[in-house]
């Protein structure tokens, strides 16, 4: 969820259509006010945050979203009239992330969007799966066993991602296939086999997790 907090109609609009068209989910907010009042009901991944407001002007909503311990961490992009306007000490020392200048082409403004969420490890999406001490952190591509850090190649950590996806159930062979490798991969189900017995070995005691049903597939075990 991105939060664009702009008054005038039409660009505050523009903003949520242009994220909403590249895959967010947006929300646009009139000023300070609503922007404080939408906060309590959810955090978003970032806040596009209009300098010239009524009420609140940018600079203030900024300092107050810096000095609450539940709002400091959520990046934020100010938007600014002119360039020439801005006041980069109070903005960008101020904890803003990044900075747009009206008017912007909206390739660039989701290019900016994306830059400051990547930068924040804050991707639309953090995904984590987890069955028992095994912990997948999918947007990084990382591994833990407890607190050790599994080193997987490619293929192994998608099967493993699989599997954990669908804790619990048994996966055939081609559907591993047909999901981790492509279906039109032109190899055989022994590609499975060979994969599943390097990542066991790489989860040493907690390979058992990873259990072969006979004629069927494989599964982790919940
Ligand atoms: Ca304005």
């Amino acid at each position: 969820m991105i939060y664009c907090v702009e008054d005038e109609k039409n660009i505050r609009e523009l903003l949520v259509y242009t994220l909403e068209a590249t895959g967010f989910s947006a929300k646009g907010l009139e000023d300070g006010k609503c922007l404080f009042k939408a906060l309590e009901k959810e955090t978003p991944e970032l806040i596009l945050l209009d300098i010239m407001l009524p009420g609140e002007d940018g600079y203030t909503v900024l300092k107050k979203l810096k000095s609450e311990p539940e709002t400091k961490d959520i990046p934020v992009i100010l938007v600014t009239a002119r360039e020439a306007e801005f006041d980069k000490v109070r903005g960008l020392d101020g904890g803003a992330d990044d900075y747009v200048t009206k008017p912007f082409g909206m390739m660039e403004f989701v290019a900016r969007v994306k830059a400051v969420l990547r930068r924040c490890g804050r991707q639309a999406e953090q995904k984590e799966l987890s069955c028992g001490k095994l912990h997948i952190f999918v947007n990084r591509r990382e591994v833990y066993l407890g607190d050790e850090k599994l080193e997987l190649t490619r293929k192994e950590f998608e099967l493993l991602q699989y599997l954990t996806e669908n804790k619990g159930v048994v996966m055939s062979r081609n559907q591993i296939l047909g999901h981790v490798w492509g279906y039109d991969f032109d190899g055989e189900t022994r590609t499975v086999d060979v994969h599943v017995r390097s990542l066991r070995q790489k989860m040493k005691d907690a390979g058992e997790m990873l259990e072969t049903v006979r004629g069927v597939g494989y599964r982790i075990k919940e």
